[in-house]
């Protein structure tokens, strides 16, 4: 790439924000969040009133923020239910689909636009701490201890009680479009501190189903964001 390129494209990286998303046709999610391809997708905007998109190399360059058009409804207007309940609070959005689904390393599902990986919202004093959410890529290497903290700031932990409730409303917005969440990985020894949360008792209560085991590596890479899987109803 020519100087000039680098520095026209670097500069188009820095100014540009979608606050719309793209995309048009009815979308299609084909095969499994294993091994499906996406049809007529739409990508996230880059950022709305209270969220953003986690990275614009991902965004841009790779194309990594696409999902079938209801999965897009669906966050969207948990995001706006959520800005009523937590007034305070910014979400991250992190990895989502390719355009086309297919292989997206290195996740094994995130094939047909179904999956998102939400940024796990953090707490600092009992305030909402958004220090994280300059961190783009570097977001996943985030590691917290079995309570939830921060391992390089003890002071910095996951607001479970955030999580539960944007799940929840994940939950209500899918249902209305015939749509269910349908799994939630989270590292499984912060389940018992998620659950024990009043938001997450009801998460409990409307049998919304978190992985019971997860290999290592999957479990590790699993505290400074939940995956989420949405399915069709039958
Ligand atoms: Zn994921």
């Amino acid at each position: 790439m020519k100087i000039t390129t680098q520095i026209l494209l670097f500069i188009f990286l820095m100014g540009c924000s979608p606050t719309n998303p793209k995309g048009k046709g009815i979308s299609t999610s084909k095969g499994t969040v294993k091994n499906g391809e996406l049809i007529n997708g739409r990508r996230f905007p880059k950022k709305g009133s209270n969220y953003k998109y986690f990275s614009k190399i991902t965004y841009f360059l790779k194309n990594r923020a696409w999902v079938n058009a209801k999965v897009l409804d669906i966050a969207i207007e948990a995001y706006k239910e959520c800005e009523i309940t937590m007034p305070e609070r910014k979400f991250l959005l992190m990895e989502c689909s390719h355009k086309k689904g297919g292989k997206m390393w290195p996740h094994r599902t995130h094939q047909n636009g179904t999956s998102i990986d939400f940024a796990s919202p953090l707490k600092k004093n009992e305030k909402p701490y958004h220090g994280d959410q300059w961190k783009g890529i570097f977001h996943y290497a985030m590691n917290f201890d079995s309570f939830g903290r921060y391992k390089r700031n003890k002071k910095i932990s996951i607001d479970f009680e955030a999580m539960a409730k944007h799940i929840l409303a994940l939950d209500k917005a899918a249902k209305k479009r015939n749509m269910y969440v349908k799994k939630v990985l989270l590292k499984i020894n912060l389940k018992d501190d998620f659950f024990k949360t009043q938001s997450g008792k009801k998460v409990k209560a409307k049998g919304i189903y978190f992985a019971k085991y997860l290999p290592k590596l999957i479990d590790n890479a699993h505290d400074d964001h939940y995956h989420i899987d949405f399915a069709f109803k039958k």
